[in-house]
């Protein structure tokens, strides 16, 4: 006959076994079986759609983010590579060489900069966003929208939004133009090219 102590013991040994196994099994599972293991915020992301965006400055101001998880892109596949662009300066009529040194910008944060690579100052231009400037206030898009090729627009970043459940953007948005959408491995968010906007992120730690 077993005795009470050795009996507690071996008990002992195999609820410990039963639990290893019951966490082992829990672990191993594949998450991917099973959609309610998975967060809504990695399946799905908060988007703009840029057919709807009218850019009215309020995605710089309702995001729970500060700055903002939007931020201004320019696609260069649309860009018209202009001397003057409307999302960079205010005035079209400036002389062509004074746009580096007496052009009004028109981002509040100097974040629409260019690059000249063909043809001195009445060349070609390639026009980009500061991630790390941009607050996604819109104004550069609206411009570029109203009166350019329509290739700078809005987004709202995957590597920074917090994918709240409710986005308060969208909330406020007068234009209805957020809307949740299943998130894919690479995707521009608009539909039209499958370019890698890798080219647009930054880390976000190397500047913490
Ligand atoms: S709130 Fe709506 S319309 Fe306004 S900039 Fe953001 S997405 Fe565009
Ligand atoms: S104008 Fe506004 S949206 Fe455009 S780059 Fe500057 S801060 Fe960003
Ligand atoms: S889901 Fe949250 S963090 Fe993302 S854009 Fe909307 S308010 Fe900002």
């Amino acid at each position: 006959m077993i005795e009470r102590k050795e009996f507690l013991r071996r008990s002992g040994h195999a609820l410990g076994l039963g639990v290893l196994v019951s966490i082992s099994a829990r672990l191993l599972m594949k998450p991917s079986d099973d959609a309610d293991f998975i967060a809504q915020g990695r399946r799905f992301a908060w988007q703009i759609d840029p057919d709807k965006c009218q850019s009215c400055g309020l995605c710089a101001t309702s995001c729970v983010r500060k700055p903002s998880a939007v931020k201004a892109v320019n696609d260069p596949k649309k860009c018209s590579n202009c001397v003057v662009c409307y999302g960079h300066i205010t005035d079209s009529k400036i002389d062509s060489d004074q746009i580096d040194t007496a052009g009004e910008r028109v981002c509040p944060v100097d974040a629409v900069s260019r690059k000249n690579f063909s043809g001195g100052v009445d060349g070609m231009f390639l026009y980009s966003n500061d991630p790390k400037r941009c607050i996604g206030c819109g104004r550069c898009t609206k411009r570029c929208n109203e009166h350019g090729s329509q290739s700078m627009f809005l987004m709202i970043r995957p590597d920074l939004c917090l994918g709240c459940n409710e986005c308060t953007i969208a909330i406020a948005c007068p234009h209805d133009a957020i809307e949740r959408v299943p998130r894919e491995s690479v995707d521009d968010y608009r539909g039209d090219y499958t370019f890698d906007t890798s080219d647009f992120y930054y880390d976000m730690e190397e500047d913490a």
